[in-house]
């Protein structure tokens, strides 16, 4: 999709810190990190959102999860725990409409979020 930043990510079009890339997803780090780890997970086929997911995404869906938990082990925090977060719509605090999936850790995480 054209003006969408993640996108140029995913074409090579912007650089990024890639740690993790497969047939549907990639993940790097977050450009304003939040945490000692702040990886951000995208499906590489642009999708606005969390709402905007459908039955033809479940393969990509899944795939982020299981994605996540191996970047989790490949930064080495997944013994000390982490937080993997999809911000959605206004309230939700979502700015890049890009589908992606926030994987927090190398901190304690308060909970409940701000
Ligand atoms: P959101 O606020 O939509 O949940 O999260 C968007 C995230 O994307 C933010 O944490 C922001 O720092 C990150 N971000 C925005 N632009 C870029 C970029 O060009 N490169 C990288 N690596 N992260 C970005
Ligand atoms: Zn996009």
């Amino acid at each position: 999709m054209a003006d969408c930043i993640f996108c140029d990510i995913v074409r090579g079009r912007v650089p990024a810190e890639v740690v993790y890339e497969d047939d549907l997803v990639m993940a790097f780090h977050d450009i304003n990190p939040q945490a000692p780890v702040h990886v951000l997970l995208i499906p590489k086929e642009h999708v606005a959102g969390v709402l905007d997911l459908s039955d033809d995404h479940e393969a990509v869906a899944g795939r982020i999860q299981t994605a996540a938990a191996k970047i989790a082990r490949q930064l080495d925090v997944a013994d000390r725990g982490f937080r993997l977060v999809a911000n959605c719509g206004s309230d939700g605090g979502q700015t890049v409409f890009h589908l992606h999936y926030h994987l927090l850790a190398g901190r304690a995480l308060r909970w409940p979020p701000g």
